[in-house]
């Protein structure tokens, strides 16, 4: 596409395209304009009212996220008429903000923290301004992420990603006034919603509002792909001393264009479990059955007396070797032939691996008793 737009920011030249927002354009030309409920791939709303901008022989203030580029205009981002109303604009989404950011999880990589950085506030003016503390239920229902209302500055980002990313518009704003707040329908707690725990919201969330549970910060990130399916969504995992403590999508991979669901955003977990199993296990029949299905050859082909702890005894499983368990799987496999036999592949396999698995049931086992566990 090519720049058919000149405008003028801040007395310099910015070639655009037609279709353009102010912010885009000065991003595109490395001006900033501070913003907080803007966020690239959704649509703009200009609820925060950080970014206003003016455009010359407009008397009024422009958001710059919702104000479309015209061929001539001059837009100035950045003079103290602007800095005053983006400072009592800051001051009004502080009023009533909960910022005890020293405990805050999001502290460190909060965009309202940021603001007041760049921005500032009028000590006086913001003691004026503060009413009621609020100090509504925390919601801690859902089994991946709290969600505080009271630290929340209602950008509406949440809303828009859950309805135009995900599509599953489980959350909106209720209520009005000073009650207005994000909510389930009806408001439930979220575990009681239709919200599918993708977290989308929570990584777009700009302050400590949605959070996931037991925040901890990595230190350094692997790129890597999720092994919980086929799809293979691209990730990075954040990684603290050995352990993985977060995940977020990878922005650059085309499968899932940074966008993950609740297993590669949440379920990093099972890598660090007890109860993970590392070898394979055996569990065999009952001593009557062993002599029928051949355990006794099993063992005895793999060079082990029957005696060793090949077979799962008084409901105990045995653990062996991969080279031991597949020794023992081929020689058990052929005593049986068709219905006998049914096959139950994974999702974490490769679709190569799935295929090779589907035609061994159907070819070497010879029946179609063969599923995926993506279908249960
Ligand atoms: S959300 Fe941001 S500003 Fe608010 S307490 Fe947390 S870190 Fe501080
Ligand atoms: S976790 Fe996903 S489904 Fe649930 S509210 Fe957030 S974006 Fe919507
Ligand atoms: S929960 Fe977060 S993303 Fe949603 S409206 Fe509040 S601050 Fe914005």
């Amino acid at each position: 596409m090519t720049n058919n737009l000149i405008l003028r920011i801040n007395g310099m030249e910015v070639k655009a395209r037609e279709g353009m927002t102010i912010l885009e354009a000065a991003r595109s030309a490395g001006v900033f304009i501070p913003t907080l409920c803007y966020c690239p791939g959704l649509t703009s709303e200009g609820a925060c009212r950080i970014c206003l901008v003016k455009i010359e022989e407009k008397k009024k203030l422009h958001p710059a996220c919702r104000t479309p580029v015209e061929d001539g205009m001059v837009v100035i981002t950045d003079d103290a008429e602007i800095d005053r109303v983006r400072r009592v604009t800051l001051e009004l989404i502080l009023s009533n903000h909960d910022f005890n950011c020293l405990l805050c999880p999001k502290s460190g990589a909060c965009r309202l923290q940021a603001l007041v950085n760049r921005i500032g506030f009028d000590e006086k003016r913001l003691n004026r301004l503060k009413w009621v503390a609020r100090d509504l239920p925390i919601d801690t229902s859902n089994p991946f992420f709290d969600f505080n209302p009271n630290k929340c500055v209602q950008c509406g980002i949440c809303i828009r990603t859950c309805r135009e990313i995900v599509g599953v518009d489980a959350i909106n704003m209720a209520y009005r006034g000073y009650q207005l707040k994000v909510s389930t329908f009806g408001d439930k707690p979220f575990k009681e919603s239709v919200c599918v725990s993708c977290g989308e919201c929570v990584e777009r969330c700009p302050v400590g509002a949605l959070i996931p549970k037991n925040t901890q910060h990595p230190t350094r990130e692997v790129k890597t792909t999720c092994a919980y399916c086929g799809i293979g969504c691209g990730l990075y995992l954040g990684v603290r001393g050995d352990a993985i403590v977060k995940a977020r999508g990878d922005h650059s991979n085309p499968v899932n264009r940074g966008e993950l669901c609740v297993r590669g955003r949440f379920g990093y977990h099972f890598v660090h479990s007890p109860d993970r199993l590392s070898s394979p296990l055996v569990r065999a029949y009952d001593p009557l059955e062993r002599t029928l299905h051949g355990i006794n050859g099993a063992a005895a082909a793999l060079g082990k007396p029957v005696t060793r702890p090949l077979v799962k005894q008084q409901g105990e499983f045995v653990e062996i070797s991969w080279e031991q368990a597949i020794k023992y799987l081929s020689s058990t496999l052929v005593h049986y032939k068709g219905d006998q036999f049914a096959g139950l592949s994974s999702a974490k396999c490769t679709n190569e691996e799935n295929y090779l698995f589907q035609k061994f049931v159907r070819a070497v086992m010879g029946t179609n008793n063969v599923d995926h566990c993506a279908r249960l």
